[in-house]
């Protein structure tokens, strides 16, 4: 299998390639060359597997021969020991026909563990093969880069560095990145917002000398083998609830809109997929998107579910590659428009967003309605995210004989100020994370400025390699 740049000016490269390069040199972002089918009979056999037998055979033919099926295996089965759920991502039934995809029992309580602890994997494996030392640099709205942190701390030869919005994530996603108290790990307070650190962290990348001076590798939903890996659980759940013998809908709580397009490549390979509903907070660039074809900024305000507070959402340009017929200069074009502010999509493209996706938008009154609603209804705290998703999913929620599958991207104790608000009961961590309060931490603050980021992370990798 060979990954193309949605730019298409990047050279091909293998699955390994693409993943340890995270950004394409031309800007653009890895997507395979074409998708593999999955036949009726090769989806309806995923029914009654573990869900890493599962992994396995959904991710396979995207590896290509970057490791065999026994590296893969062991890979796969690393990466969920830790889940604290033996289902991994459990279903969970909250109406006749609906359903909650519980994504949040890998070790920070949101659904970036799924992708992170697989990529924690595979670049151990890549690295032990090559003797290769990298330096990861993430932006974060909050949960990625504690997904990344919990991936890679200790890990021989990485440093991770995350740049997370100073102020604007919550204590628990704050302290789940400043407490680690591994030497490699390096939590980074940018002053600005979430799109900001995401901007200086494309600059690092488009500094080639800087690039691979320090040997740089993302963990961003830029990296392919983030989307790949969340590709698998619309199929579990999907075969868990009928299919391939009848659709199943899904609705998405959506920022950088990786987790959707995993839903997108899991019905290019061939699962029926209903409906995929983007869910949108009052940041609706893409709502706005669907509902009248232009894609334009309207800057950032900060809600209740902080991790989809963006409006540039990277992997947009992933489904824009798709809209264009693939065409790597069309989508180059409407990066450079969108730079400027914003873009239009074309009549043909726009039709063919509509025809994949629905989408909507919850306020931040919606948000909190979702979060009272569900307690009301089936006495489940869920986090403000899931809400979005709820909202979303019950004003498109189409024909009632389809089941309906909301993602629950985090648990609730990790935004317990707002579940608190909404229902008047305060969610509680679980047991074996309940010091979080109390570790002591270790943060560094920086300028929104890309001079300022590359001297931090030269001085500490510097003094790495002097070690
Ligand atoms: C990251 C995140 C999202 C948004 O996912 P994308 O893949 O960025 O669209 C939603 N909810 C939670 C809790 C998240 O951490």
């Amino acid at each position: 299998m060979q990954y193309v740049s949605t730019r298409g000016a990047a050279p091909k490269l293998g699955f390994e390639e693409a993943m340890l390069a995270g950004l394409a040199r031309d800007g653009g972002l890895y997507v395979p060359e074409t998708w593999p089918r999955m036949s009726e009979a090769e989806i309806a056999a995923l029914a009654g597997l573990s869900y890493e037998e599962a992994a396995f055979r959904v991710m396979r033919p995207f590896i290509g021969d970057a490791f065999t099926d026994r590296e893969l295996e062991g890979i796969i089965g690393r990466a969920y020991a830790g889940f604290r759920h033996a289902a991994r991502v459990p279903l969970r039934q909250t109406g006749p026909n609906d359903w909650l995809l519980e994504l949040f029992h890998g070790p920070t309580l949101a659904f970036k563990d799924v992708a992170m602890q697989l990529i924690g994997q595979l670049f151990e494996a890549s690295l032990a093969r090559s003797g290769r030392r990298i330096t990861i640099v993430g932006a974060t709205s909050g949960d990625t880069g504690s997904a990344a942190i919990e991936a890679f701390r200790g890990r021989a030869g990485v440093e991770v560095f995350i740049l997370f919005p100073d102020g604007r994530v919550s204590e628990v996603q704050r302290r789940q990145m400043t407490t680690p108290a591994e030497a490699n790990v390096h939590a980074l307070a940018i002053a600005g917002d979430f799109d900001d650190a995401q901007a200086r962290l494309k600059d690092l990348f488009n500094d080639h000398a800087f690039r691979d001076g320090v040997g740089l590798a993302g963990v961003n939903s830029i990296n392919w083998a983030r989307v790949l890996a969340q590709t698998v659980y619309y199929f579990t759940a999907a075969v868990a609830l009928g299919a391939p013998h009848r659709p199943v809908s899904f609705t998405v709580p959506t920022g950088n809109f990786g987790d959707v397009f995993a839903g997108y490549v899991a019905r290019r390979m061939g699962l029926p997929i209903e409906r995929l509903v983007i869910a949108t907070n009052q940041n609706d660039i893409l709502h706005r998107t669907l509902e009248t074809g232009a894609h334009r900024r309207a800057g950032v305000r900060a809600s209740i579910s902080p991790s989809m507070d963006i409006e540039v959402s990277s992997n947009f340009e992933r489904l824009l590659f798709e809209l264009y017929d693939r065409e790597g200069a069309a989508v180059a074009g409407l990066m450079g428009e969108l730079a400027g502010g914003g873009f239009e999509l074309s009549q043909g493209a726009l039709g063919r967003l509509r025809a994949e996706f629905d989408s909507a938008r919850a306020s931040e009154e919606e948000t909190r309605a979702a979060i009272a609603a569900a307690w009301a209804a089936t006495g489940e705290l869920v986090c403000p995210h899931t809400a979005t998703g709820l909202h979303a999913a019950r004003v498109r929620r189409g024909d009632p004989r389809v089941p309906m599958v909301v993602l629950a991207t985090a648990h609730p104790a990790k935004f317990p100020d707002a579940v608190e608000a909404a229902t008047g009961e305060r969610p509680a961590l679980p047991g074996w994370m309940a010091d979080l309060m109390a570790r002591p931490e270790r943060v560094t603050r920086v300028a929104n400025d890309v001079a300022a980021i590359k001297d931090v992370i030269g001085r500490a990798t510097v003094g790495e390699g002097a070690r």
